[in-house]
């Protein structure tokens, strides 16, 4: 086994979270997990035993326990709290469960293992109102090798590896799931843009902003929001980021970063990536501006896209706005696995005979009562469907570059000057269409 475990100095929860412990008796995780949560958000194996059988040593009340600890866990999922699971989960098949359970419901998993030697647990165990006998303890200390060594191909979002000393050092820091804006409508929701910088300027004097300088500002004090994908493909991709960037700084504008501004920041940092799907253009453009001032808008680019929420809930969550949309039980949660949904959509892996990506199509699933704007896939019209709208309509391929008024619920779009981008084959974007 690998006996150097990470040490966690801080665990970071943003949002709900399904926080596992994993660990042998005695190793200290109840103890653990009433310093750092409250009583109802521990929900324990231990307790639930309790609970169907008043006795929670009672190995034999097992079957009930788990079924109880599930329920609760699952009930407690439907409402988007705090999950603390409480239970050795030395056997995978546990871990599996509350794995599934997470996945079924959009919560983050996070596993903390509690390393311990056998001596400690069974001074502890000593110590203890409720003995666990000693055959089991070192039936358990097998098991937590065999847990150890297989948890991180289980498919945790996190594993924490807690101290094997007598304190536990890691604290929780718990924060908010940073998704929700309390910037009031009225909104001007653009789809994606990827540097059609003319096409958006004539647009935005169409929805009614007025430019001053480099200042633009709406009479009726609206906010401007950006559904992702300014970068890449289309003529001039700092001028789109230079006017975001300004709005934002100005308190005027919101942004969802797409799955091409994702790239380009990972570009920006430095990181390896295939320069392919239009991020020439972003690059050939940024490269093309004056040294210092190149070096200030790229720095700038990448801390705007970086710091973006991965999608917003807007309007005391009646409306979402999301790159590649999300599923209803993702709302107000915060995951890798999310902000990988927001960017890319429902993609299966696979590839259609064309080479695009397999999506399936969440937005005909959706049954939520928030109001759901997206882009990413070029759609000839933004028809509202299922409170879900896509307003992605291919200006960068010749299409239209559309903007949806909140409240209103209104379409005001421009048409693109020329094609600057010839568009993937298969894709569902049709030009020939006339003006609606
Ligand atoms: P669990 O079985 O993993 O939930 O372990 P508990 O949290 O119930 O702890 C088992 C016993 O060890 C209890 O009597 C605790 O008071 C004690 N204990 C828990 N954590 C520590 C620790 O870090 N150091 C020491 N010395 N005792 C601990
Ligand atoms: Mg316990």
């Amino acid at each position: 086994m690998d006996a150097s475990p990470k040490s966690a100095p801080e665990i970071r929860l943003r949002g709900p979270h399904l926080v596992v412990l994993v660990g042998a008796s005695g190793a200290g995780k109840s103890t653990w997990a009433a310093r750092h949560f409250s009583p109802t958000e521990i929900v324990s194996t231990d307790r639930c035993r309790a609970l169907v059988g008043d006795r929670e040593e009672v190995q034999a009340y097992s079957k009930q326990a788990f079924e109880l600890f599930y329920f609760l866990i699952e009930k407690r999922m439907e409402l988007r709290k705090m999950i603390v699971a409480d239970s050795t989960a030395l056997d995978a098949g546990t871990r599996r469960n509350l794995l599934d359970l997470a996945h079924a419901h959009a919560y983050p998993a996070v596993a903390i293992v509690f390393p311990a030697s056998l001596d400690a647990r069974r001074s502890r165990n000593a110590g203890r109102a409720r003995q666990v006998p000693d055959d089991v303890l070192v039936t358990q200390q097998a098991a937590m090798d065999r847990a150890v060594a297989s948890i991180g191909r289980e498919g945790w979002d996190t594993v924490n590896m807690l101290g094997q000393g007598e304190t536990k050092p890691a604290s929780v820091v718990r924060l908010g799931a940073e998704v929700r804006s309390t910037t009031a409508p009225p909104y001007d929701i653009v789809g994606d843009v990827h540097g059609c910088y003319d096409e958006l300027t004539e647009l935005l004097a169409k929805l009614g902003w007025l430019v001053d300088g480099e200042t633009w500002s709406h009479p009726e004090g609206r906010t401007l929001i950006s559904l992702g994908d300014l970068a890449d493909r289309g003529p001039d991709v700092p001028a789109c980021f230079r006017l975001w960037i300004r709005l934002h700084a100005g308190g005027k504008a919101l942004f969802v970063p797409g799955n091409h501004d994702n790239k380009l920041m990972r570009y920006l940092r430095g990181r390896k990536v295939t320069v392919s799907h239009g991020l020439a253009a972003s690059i050939e453009q940024l490269d093309a501006l004056p040294r210092r001032e190149r070096g200030e808008l790229q720095a700038a680019i990448l801390r705007f896209i970086a710091e973006a929420p991965p999608y917003l809930v807007l309007d005391d969550g009646k409306l979402i706005v999301a790159h590649a949309g999300i599923k209803r039980e993702m709302i107000g949660k915060v995951s890798k696995r999310i902000q990988d949904f927001t960017l890319y959509g429902d993609v299966t892996g696979e590839r259609t005979p064309d080479g695009l990506p397999v999506r399936r199509d969440w937005a005909a699933q959706y049954r939520g009562n928030a109001f759901i704007v997206y882009g990413h896939t070029p759609v000839p019209k933004p028809i509202p469907f299922r409170r879900t709208v896509n307003i992605d309509q291919g200006c960068v391929f010749g299409g239209r570059l559309t903007a949806m008024r909140y409240p209103e619920m209104t379409f005001e779009h421009v048409r693109a000057k020329r094609t600057y981008y010839e568009r993937p084959a298969g894709s569902l974007l049709t030009l020939d269409e006339p003006d609606g």
